[in-house]
């Protein structure tokens, strides 16, 4: 699994070595040709299972749907050409954000603690999503406006790092953090960050928000970090300063007025992630409670506080709660999921069912009531029901290792074996690791035996796999 780490120590080696910063293309061996789009695409996929190797990630389906949501809805008006886009969401309290080559968006749960509105949460994203489109990160190659292997391999390190944050010390060596400050270096020069806001603000109009979000957010978070001797990776990569704030603020008044600022969906999901790192259930409440006492109809602040008494067990409260929003909302994606959850643990099977049932009607596209249903079929003991209600799940998410995880789960509870294995392997192929992908696929395999077409079938995947592993390997020398 610790396939980066060596990594790290290699790109110390390559940057230790004088010149390397100022000369990138002199390293000259087969390993720094220029990088197709689709090679990009791929080095980018290979890179986002190596990251998640690495990271704890969050898994919280609303959030992931969230998240996945907002930002196609701003790729849409963006510059950004390639559209095939992954998202890892990484389970860290840090403000930090990145969108990286080969389409890789990346998310701290601390965006949604310290982005108060969505306007301000889309703020980050577009400038980020402007360091994609403008191709920040092959500066070193404008010629050919393409990224170079070696420089993908440091950049995507990098970005590892500040993934991880600096309290992870298995992560952030010395070594590492050399070979992100130099990425940082090449990203966030001023003349870049000032393009990745202009052309950011631009597309938060676009998209229909009020880009006066963007300096807001920043004017906030130099008032809240002015004095921390340890800001945010976000701060370090893009220092916040008086004239920043004030070009943004030019720029973004001269949007016409009238774009969204704020939603309620947001407000719900960032109180469910700021649930996330509550230090217990009983603190959350009480936070929400006495944001509820000040004002009896802050909807979002007893939404959270329903779902942290349901995480608390407090089973009442938490109906009288989400009865009160409910009656408001009946068809509420959001409270109907709360109610469902607080159903099934509450045992009312029936309940959840008859719900789950009625919001699909509504929303039969949607993914967390999908995932609600797996959850439900499998807590009523119906696995091979939830086998094929995941088969739905995973035409819409083929690439997405929690959904993975629970098929493997549910074919083996179901008796699916040899299905079993094969969803194994695509879990660990996306989680970066390939000698236990390949492995799954040999026990496939052996129970297959005289079944010809699906023995090569997952013949044929096993070397996809192979592949795959090789391109990493040649990625990492
Ligand atoms: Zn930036």
């Amino acid at each position: 699994m610790n396939v980066l780490r060596p990594t790290l120590l290699t790109l110390a080696c390559l940057l230790a070595s004088p010149g390397f910063a100022n000369d990138l293309p002199s390293l000259g061996d087969a390993s720094s040709a220029i990088v197709s789009p689709q090679q990009e695409y791929q080095l980018g996929r290979a890179w986002l299972a190596l990251l998640r190797s690495q990271v704890s990630q969050l898994n919280d389906p609303q959030l992931k749907d969230y998240v996945e949501t907002s930002v196609y809805k701003l790729v849409e008006t963006s510059q950004v050409n390639d559209r095939r886009l992954e998202f890892i969401l990484i389970n860290s309290p840090q403000l930090n954000a990145f969108a990286a080559p080969g389409g890789i968006i990346g998310v701290n749960g601390g965006l949604f603690l310290n982005a108060q509105t969505e306007g301000e949460y889309a703020s980050v994203l577009a400038h980020e999503l402007a360091h994609l489109s403008q191709r920040h990160f092959a500066r070193g190659v404008e010629a050919q406006q393409r990224m170079q292997v070696p420089m993908m391999a440091a950049l995507l390190a990098g970005i590892v790092i500040a993934a991880a944050g600096a309290g992870d010390a298995g992560i952030a060596t010395i070594a590492g953090t050399q070979a992100a400050a130099i990425q940082e270096q090449r990203r966030f020069s001023r003349q870049n960050e000032q393009e990745a806001d202009r052309i950011g603000i631009l597309n938060l109009e676009k998209a229909g928000y009020d880009p006066r979000s963007m300096p807001t957010m920043f004017e906030r978070l130099m008032r809240q970090y002015r004095f921390d001797a340890k800001p945010p990776e976000f701060l370090l990569t893009h220092p916040v300063t008086e004239s920043r704030i004030a070009d943004t603020r030019n720029r973004a008044e001269q949007a016409s007025p009238g774009g969204t600022e704020d939603s309620l969906r947001y407000q719900l999901i960032r109180a469910r992630v700021q649930l996330t790192y509550e230090d217990s259930p009983g603190l959350a409440a009480k936070r929400f409670r006495a944001q509820l006492d000040e004002n009896p109809k802050n909807d979002v602040a007893r939404y959270g506080l329903a779902i942290a008494q349901i995480k608390g067990s407090q089973w009442n409260q938490a109906r009288e709660n989400l009865k009160l929003l409910l009656a408001k909302s009946p068809n509420d994606i959001t409270y109907n999921l709360a109610q469902i959850e607080l159903d099934m643990a509450n045992s009312r099977l029936p309940d959840a069912q008859t719900r789950v049932e009625r919001m699909l009607n509504l929303y039969p596209r949607n993914y967390p009531l999908n995932q609600a249903r797996v959850d439900l079929l499998l807590k009523q003991n119906r696995p091979v029901n939830a086998e094929k209600a995941l088969e739905g799940l995973l035409k819409s998410r083929p690439d997405d290792p929690d959904v993975w995880y629970l098929v493997a789960e549910t074919r083996g509870l179901s008796g699916n074996i040899i299905g079993l294995h094969q969803a194994r392997a695509e879990y660990f192929a996306l989680v970066g690791d390939y000698s236990q992908a390949i492995q799954q696929l040999d026990f496939a395999k052996r129970r297959a035996g005289s079944n010809f077409p699906l023995s090569s079938k997952i013949d044929a995947r096993q070397r996809e796999m192979m592949d795959q592993e090789q391109m990493v390997k040649d990625m990492m020398r």
